[in-house]
């Protein structure tokens, strides 16, 4: 049985091209690349070609691209990071109650460190609006950090917004784009962000690399110590194999952006009418409009979430409930309970990519359709 992958959301299959490129540097560009020699030289030249790509595509400079190894160390590195050096100015600080664990956990860290951390409230459109942030924003507040677009729900944030108030009240602003780059456009400039968080394994690129912004004048304390790469912010050797696939991958996403989303949207608004029209008991969670082109997240009343996913998986239906990092186990996602959702219901996501196609939707809704029938009726 040939499997339905719709879980791009928890990880997308690397592109061809990017793997080859990864080979090729492992094999013919295996030195050091901090090593002064030539070799040392060649395989540096992957690493600040593939920096100027990444600064290209956020509209930064090349200097302000710290690579890590992927949107948990940059979450981390950005909040943690930030708080810690410039605990001074102030101990307050702002997020929202849909983000992420890397960034709800580093927030949770802080707080045994005496930041006092407010969490502004996302409306049932799971939508964290700005006037919410502004209203908990205080003098001392030193650092806001909003996601750009929500991993279960797909929901746009208002981060334009969030940024520019941050500027206002001169409080630095943290934007985690890890499922926005490379499908919505980021321009740290207009968004007004100090830092912005980034991974290369949710656009085609391989696992265990990305990269933080960080605006020049903004200073972080590392969090790894050691031989001081990337200007003493992330020591360790740097990893080039990986750095000039995720290079080669942004640059392929670049390239066919505007046909992807066009055919990804399809498919998904596809998949949102079908199962609208054709399941009893079916509600889609967060806004509609303000949405990532990929995302549908459904809840199905009668059903639990782990029963509904295991049934799909025997049928060759690969989805996520909750979210995939909190691995291998299904608990209460955090985002649906923020909606005010029966969390009873199942709550599913499916998240669509370009290796995808229209018959593996309606082949997916046959099986859905079939599959909740059972589990109603045992
Ligand atoms: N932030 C968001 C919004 C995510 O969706 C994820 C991964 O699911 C992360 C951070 C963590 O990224 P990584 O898997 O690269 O550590």
């Amino acid at each position: 049985m040939d499997k339905i992958y719709f879980d791009n959301a928890a990880s997308t299959r690397a592109y061809d091209e990017v793997v080859t490129t990864i080979g090729e540097v492992m094999k013919d560009n295996y030195a050091n690349p901090s090593s002064i020699h030539s070799m040392g030289q060649s395989a540096a030249s992957y690493v600040e070609e593939a920096r100027d790509l990444c600064a290209a595509a956020i509209n930064a400079k090349p200097s302000e691209i710290v690579f890590t190894s992927g949107g948990t160390e940059s979450d981390n590195m950005a909040i943690i990071g930030y708080c810690r050096k410039n605990s001074s100015k102030g101990r307050h600080v702002i997020t929202g109650n849909i983000e992420h664990p890397a960034v709800l956990n580093s927030f949770e860290r802080l707080k045994t460190e005496g930041f006092e951390v407010d969490c502004a409230a996302c409306d049932g459109d799971g939508i964290v609006r700005a006037e919410t942030i502004k209203r908990l924003m205080r003098e001392d507040t030193i650092l806001v950090s909003l996601m750009h677009a929500n991993n279960e729900i797909g929901t746009i944030q208002p981060v334009n917004e969030v940024g520019a108030l941050c500027r206002q009240n001169n409080t630095a602003f943290h934007c985690d784009a890890v499922q926005s780059f490379c499908k919505l456009k980021i321009d740290v400039s207009e968004m007004n962000a100090d830092m912005l968080s980034v991974s290369a394994h949710k656009c085609h690129g391989p696992k265990g690399v990305g990269f933080l912004y960080v605006r020049t004048g903004i200073a972080l304390e590392g969090v790894i110590y050691g031989g001081g790469q990337e200007k003493s912010m992330r020591s360790g050797t740097v990893n080039a194999p990986l750095i000039a696939g995720m290079s080669r991958a942004i640059e392929i996403n670049m390239r066919e952006h505007q046909k992807d989303k066009e055919l990804i949207s399809r498919m998904r608004d596809h998949l949102i009418y079908r199962i609208k029209n054709e399941i009893e008991g079916a509600s889609l969670n967060g806004s509609m409009e303000k949405r990532l082109y990929e995302n549908a997240n459904f809840s199905f009343e009668g059903v639990a979430s782990d029963k509904l996913l295991y049934a799909l998986d025997i049928n060759g239906v690969c989805i996520s409930a909750g979210s995939a990092c909190s691995a291998g186990t299904i608990e209460p996602s955090h985002v649906i309970k923020a909606l005010n959702k029966d969390i009873s219901n199942a709550s599913v996501r499916f998240s669509l990519s370009k290796f995808n196609t229209t018959d593996q939707v309606d082949s997916c809704v046959d099986i859905l359709k079939s599959v909740l029938y059972k589990l109603r009726n045992k």
